[in-house]
């Protein structure tokens, strides 16, 4: 089944259970300025769960593009590293908002899976919060779900909170096992770090409202929030382990073979390349352009890091750009917008590569041969040289010395910043310096997980 149908279905499957189907918020939230990118579905109805914004439905469902790189929701380290994680992917949802709550939104969620879709249910793995007894109760005694694949879970994992106040709630999440030829153990054990059980799908219920003493009352209305990635349930839909190997993902990554003239297909940075250019292309269509902080920075970094790696595969010429018109024919159906912007988009990165161009191979031999020392973390002076002179983001730098088993001294990076900063101060004169410590990046929105990925910007 292709990721498209499988979107496709989701939508007219909620549908046909009275939600009115919603498209797309852009990636750069209009009701929050606070926070970096949108980054689930529910942040365009975040005032309607707050009470705050009254819609003409109760019920809705939507499949929603999202960002998590920077903020409290940074998955960029990940790409290239685990099978499940994007900067850009895209989250269906179904919400309610007032309306049903933990029973249907079980119901709705199972039924979709195991008829819908027809996933056989002993591959299903379901987790609740320990004290959400009230979940338990249904899926074990409603549902049915067989107890040796149920597990309570009392991390904050399965507590989400929009912030240290306001609405919050336990969560079910819904897991996939991959089988026993992928390392990784069930959710909740000690080895649940591999990827063989994955997670697809978040059930969030709102159920409190936590004061500013963190007491929780029980909210009037009680909401439910869902998210699950369709790159994801493509992958099990398809019947393949990673992300990387849906259709969607193929395409890029033979288009990206194609234009870097790359013969092996499993090469880590076309992987790279075809998530970063997916993430890269959105962000411009949705009026971020490259810069030296905040969004824009987030933005210069990805396709820094893309050029980085189209450079490993023997690209000293633009070659990013010319992936537009490909990913325009993978996701152009789904979202008009990207090929209405597709020139804007062309340029815009072709004008960023240009620019790297300039620095980034005489960057490379400082770097290489600072990595090439038997050193075990690379010296915060060389990280700064890097940055100030080449144009190579902490996060780059770090990414390349990653690769070889070496780390970098961000601290002494911090310090020769801070350095140079002063000097410029004492010689009276403007710094170009680029500024790291951008504001859009302190949310106060903090997503589903918070505490789970302490993303801190490099
Ligand atoms: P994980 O624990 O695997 O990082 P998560 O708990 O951070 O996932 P949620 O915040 O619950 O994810 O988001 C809802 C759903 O969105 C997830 O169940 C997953 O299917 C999908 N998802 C989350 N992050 C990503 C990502 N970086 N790339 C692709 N899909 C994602
Ligand atoms: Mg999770
Ligand atoms: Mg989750
Ligand atoms: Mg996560």
């Amino acid at each position: 089944m292709k990721s498209s149908e499988i979107r496709q279905k989701f939508l007219e499957f909620f549908e046909s259970h009275g939600h009115t189907i919603v498209s797309s918020s852009p990636l750069v939230p209009g009701n929050d300025p606070t926070l970096l990118f949108t980054n689930a579905g529910m942040v365009q109805f975040k005032d309607v769960f707050l009470g705050q914004d009254q819609r003409s439905y109760t019920r809705a469902a939507s499949s929603q593009r999202c960002v998590r790189a920077g903020g409290k929701h940074n998955d960029l380290e990940n790409v290239g590293y685990t099978a499940r994680h994007h900067t850009f992917f895209e989250m269906l949802g179904n919400f309610s908002f007032g309306d049903y709550f933990k029973r249907n939104a079980i119901q709705f969620a199972w039924e979709f899976l195991t008829v819908t879709l027809k996933i056989p249910q002993k591959k299903l793995w379901i987790t609740v919060y320990a004290e959400d007894d009230e979940a338990a109760d249904i899926w074990l005694n409603e549902i049915g779900v067989d107890a040796a694949r149920f597990v309570r879970i009392d991390t904050s994992d399965n507590f989400w909170q929009m912030g240290d106040t306001g609405p919050c709630g336990p969560c079910s999440e819904i897991f996939y096992d991959h089988g026993p030829d992928v390392a990784g153990g069930p959710p909740g054990s000690v080895t649940a770090e591999g990827d063989r059980y994955i997670e697809i799908w978040n059930l969030v219920f709102m159920q409190y409202n936590r004061d500013s003493n963190g007491e929780l009352h029980p909210l009037p209305k009680p909401s439910v929030d869902t998210g699950m990635g369709l790159e994801r349930i493509s992958a099990v839909m398809q019947q393949v382990h990673s992300n990387y190997e849906i259709d969607l993902f193929q395409e890029l990554i033979k288009a990206a073979a194609r234009i870097t003239n790359t013969q092996n297909l499993n090469d880590n940075s076309l992987k790279v390349i075809a998530d970063h250019i997916r993430a890269c292309a959105f962000l411009i269509t949705d009026g971020v352009i490259p810069s030296s902080e905040g969004r824009g920075y987030v933005l210069r970094r990805i396709i820094r890091r893309a050029i980085r790696h189209g450079y490993r595969l023997g690209q000293n010429e633009p070659f990013f750009y010319r992936l537009v018109p490909d990913l325009s024919r993978t996701m152009g159906d789904a979202y008009p917008e990207l090929i209405a912007a597709n020139e804007r988009v062309a340029s815009v990165l072709k004008q960023e590569e240009e620019r790297f161009a300039e620095t980034l191979e005489h960057g490379m031999q400082v770097l290489e041969n600072a990595l090439s020392q038997k050193i075990k973390a690379l010296d915060g002076e060389t990280a700064f040289r890097l940055y100030d002179t080449f144009g190579f983001p902490l996060d780059l730098t770090a990414d390349i010395a990653r690769e070889r088993g070496i780390s970098v001294d961000t601290a002494g990076f911090e310090q020769a910043m801070a350095r140079q900063r002063e000097q410029a101060r004492a010689a009276n004169k403007f710094t170009m310096t680029e500024e790291l410590n951008y504001s859009g990046d302190q949310t106060v929105f903090h997503g589903y997980d918070a505490l789970q990925h302490e993303g801190k910007i490099l």
